[in-house]
């Protein structure tokens, strides 16, 4: 059976434009080239992460401008397409990130750059592939007017999937009600769902400058100075994840993805043509193990079966705490997480439960999810006491998360 390949690119150190285009063209070369997914006149969906600020390049944070265009400008060349849309995190104003990156420039510049919040109305349902979570997915029509979908992530480590990349990218695709109905339904299956409704068929990576640690957005940058593309999802996100220090198995949502029949996995069904992936493997600061918030009187009870999802969850509700100036909070507080017993000796107005695994024993301070979001852990631990800073979002928390 023939294997699918992967590409990696090695980039020189901040490259400019015509510098990217190269390399993005060899990676495409590379998985011999992309004219079996693109025809003339075709709608090409490139699907960069903005998911919120910072939005500096060093920040390693969103897909830097660059990429997408060069995408866009191949696409050109064979009389596609091509529009550049992405919807921000619920709570963040994507057209604010599109205005302070270099995104505002390509649309000055003549290239289709497309907020999908701006027409709140512009949304579908898409049927998913034997759904685990969601018969239908709620996203931005043009997910379903584009003949190809382009996921282009940045490679991070993430507080609650261990890793973004070309997979939970697309989570940009579903509205604002869409993304919130997954963190409550059941992220790890969800997004799978996602990914089987909108069938991308190509992934390009910015593996340029990652973030390790608490990533997505407050990890710290990491140059990796690689450019990663093919045209299996699930292959490319087993291939970054052993780039970063990961056994692929160890990142839920490949797995899952994998043993739905979405794309593969295992080294030996994926061809790495490029650069060699000992070549430039760096293993990454995981979520957990970034500069732990430890505060006298407050007691974290992970259960046994506790899963990545609501470990890095609390922990970044945690750090959140901690960037907002709000650890005089947690005091007197008692988290309980999995399959955790309640503590006994400890009355149960102090104590907050987290998650779905929790549902027989929560408190009346129950954080509903799977895993949840984390400000509504910080909503939990606060209660009426103060309001929750939201790191990265505007709007209330009330309004975007209830
Ligand atoms: S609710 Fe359970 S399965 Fe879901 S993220 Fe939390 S620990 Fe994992």
């Amino acid at each position: 059976m023939s294997k699918v390949k992967v590409s990696i690119v090695k980039t020189n150190r901040n490259p400019q434009y015509l510098q990217i285009l190269k390399y993005v063209r060899e990676a495409l070369d590379l998985i011999d080239g992309i004219e079996d997914l693109i025809k003339p006149g075709d709608l090409v969906l490139i699907n960069p992460s903005w998911v919120a600020p910072p939005v500096e390049r060093e920040a390693g944070c969103i897909t830097i401008p660059e990429i997408p265009r060069a995408i866009a400008d191949i696409i050109k060349e064979m009389d596609a397409r091509p529009v550049i849309a992405e919807s921000s995190a619920v709570g963040v104003d994507s057209e604010k990130v599109i205005q302070e990156s270099g995104y505002r420039e390509l649309r000055e510049m003549g290239y289709e750059v497309i907020d999908l919040k701006k027409d709140k109305k512009a949304h579908v349902k898409l049927p998913t592939l034997s759904g685990k979570v969601f018969d239908k997915v709620d996203c931005w029509e043009l997910a379903k007017q584009a003949d190809l979908i382009i996921s282009v992530p940045k490679l991070k480590t993430h507080d609650q999937t261990e890793m973004t990349c070309a997979i939970k990218k697309l989570k940009g695709l579903l509205t604002d009600k869409g993304k919130k109905a997954m963190h409550q339904e059941g992220l790890f299956e969800g997004v799978v769902d996602l990914l089987s409704a909108v069938k991308p068929r190509l992934a390009v990576v910015d593996a340029i400058i990652c973030q390790e640690g608490i990533g997505p957005v407050f990890g710290k940058p990491v140059e990796m100075n690689l450019i990663v593309a093919g045209k299996d999802l699930v292959a490319v996100d087993a291939t970054c994840a052993r780039l970063i220090g990961y056994d692929p198995a160890e990142t839920l949502l490949t797995v899952n993805a994998a043993a739905r029949g979405l794309g593969v996995m295992d080294a030996g069904q994926i061809e790495v043509v490029g650069v060699p992936v000992a070549e430039v493997r760096r293993r990454f600061l995981r979520s957990v193990e970034d500069d732990p918030v430890e505060v006298e009187g407050f007691n974290l009870i992970q259960g046994e079966a506790t899963c990545t999802g609501c470990r890095n969850t609390v922990i970044s509700a945690l750090v959140d705490m901690r960037n907002a100036d709000q650890t005089m909070y947690l005091p007197g507080v008692t988290v309980v997480t999995g399959d955790a017993s309640l503590p006994e000796g400890i009355a149960q107005e102090n104590i907050v439960t987290v998650g779905l695994c929790m549902q027989e024993n929560r408190t009346e301070r129950h954080v509903k999810g799977c895993p949840p979001n984390n400000a509504l852990v910080v909503k939990a631990i606060i209660g009426d006491r103060a309001e929750v800073k939201r790191m990265y979002a505007d709007e209330s928390l009330d309004k975007t998360d209830a």
